[in-house]
């Protein structure tokens, strides 16, 4: 069963009538956990209904979602802070706070490690160890949330699911604890503030586009032909390139909505000028954005990035295909903001290890 933070409205409704509480008192406790951000115990100064204080109190009251900090690191730009927080199992991932005055962004977690080995990204090399629970990608945005609004006095503006896992993987916690996120009752994010990062996988994009809400879709490609993708993303082998453009078409005309596709430039391996003119004519026609990022090198990758003039001579052709193309500023990296560094950099004390999340 999920933790308190990780039902819906409406699940936290039900919840209170099977226990016996009148459903109205949702209102008053899903404004507490989610708005006001409160954690812990019952402050006697709170004015709750009596019925929902009892049932607070109650043994069958559901748990909070605790995360604990087990490491923060801020960098130098003062704005991106990176945490480590310690799952109730034991389990460690990565949350990074990111962004500037008045747009501030969560990057959140959505498993504990990865199972999709893509060869570049540090939380691939970890390996799979769970899906997280919709509470528990809940409880990452109300950590965030909560420095974020010490730090600054502001609220999260946008919610990007590009840290540890891959998002379609876990697809209805996922979608649970996105509703809770974007619900105006709450942290009121708003849907289209929420971008979803996919390595590509297929069904999970077409299961997204029959979903009722609109968020954005990012797709990681890093390759223009099988051979090239399947080097570097192994789910290829699973749903090649043809099968996923398919699905980003089929996306962008149900939702119609314009697609980001994501490509880290690894220098000697999928930077040449023949690479972006092959990546231009795959996604003619598409409503398609292009974001380009330099790779940070991994431990257990040989990859380097490409010098700023290849990025620029890159991004130079995909923009003259007619695509929008834009070059991802590694904001955070001195602090490791890399999706599986600062745990990878705790468990085997590797130095300068830089990894995935980078926005
Ligand atoms: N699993 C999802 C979301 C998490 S990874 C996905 O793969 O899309 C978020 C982004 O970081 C992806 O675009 C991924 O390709 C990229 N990434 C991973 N490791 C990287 C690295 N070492 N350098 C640069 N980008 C990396
Ligand atoms: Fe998983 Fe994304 Fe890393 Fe690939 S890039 S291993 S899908 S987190």
């Amino acid at each position: 069963m999920d933790s308190l933070d990780g039902l819906t409205y409406s699940r936290l409704e039900e919840r209170l009538s099977a226990a016996g509480v009148n459903p109205v008192h949702a209102k008053p406790l899903f404004n507490r956990l989610h708005r006001k951000l409160l954690t812990g115990d019952l402050d006697e100064a709170e004015t709750l209904p009596p019925p929902l204080r009892r049932w607070l109190a109650s043994e069958e009251a559901l748990p909070r979602c605790q995360l604990v900090p087990s490491a923060v690191t801020p960098s130098t730009d003062g704005y991106t802070h990176k945490y480590l927080l310690r799952l109730a199992d034991g389990a460690e991932i990565e949350s990074v706070l990111m962004g500037f005055p008045g747009r501030f962004t969560a990057c959140l977690s959505t498993q504990v490690g990865c199972a999709m080995g893509c060869v570049f990204c540090a939380t691939g090399q970890m390996g799979f160890s769970r899906h997280l629970r919709a509470g528990e990608i809940v409880g990452q945005a109300q950590y965030v949330a909560r420095r974020l609004r010490e730090m600054h006095g502001e609220p999260i503006r946008n919610i990007v699911l590009m840290g540890m896992g891959e998002p379609l993987h876990n697809f209805d916690p996922l979608m649970e604890a996105l509703e809770i996120l974007t619900d105006t009752r709450g942290l009121n994010i708003g849907p289209s503030r929420v971008a979803i990062s996919t390595v590509g996988h297929v069904a999970g994009i077409y299961k997204l586009a029959e979903h009722p809400a609109r968020y954005s879709l990012a797709v990681s490609l890093h390759g223009a032909s099988d051979a090239e993708r399947g080097a570097l993303v192994p789910i290829n082998q699973r749903w090649p390139l043809a099968e996923l453009l398919k699905a980003c078409r089929a996306y962008s005309e149900r939702k119609r909505a314009k697609v980001f596709f994501a490509w880290t430039l690894i220098a000697g391996q999928n930077d040449s000028a023949d690479h972006a003119r092959r990546l231009g004519e795959l996604l003619q026609g598409m409503n398609a954005h292009v974001n380009l990022i330099p790779l940070n090198p991994t431990e257990d990758f040989s990859g380097r990035p490409p010098d700023d003039a290849s990025v620029r001579a890159f991004q130079q052709i995909v923009l003259d295909a007619g695509l929008p193309c834009t070059v991802r500023q590694r904001r955070g990296i001195d602090v490791a903001a890399g999706c599986g560094q600062l745990k990878s950099a705790g468990k085997r004390s590797s130095h300068g290890r830089n990894a995935s999340c980078v926005r």
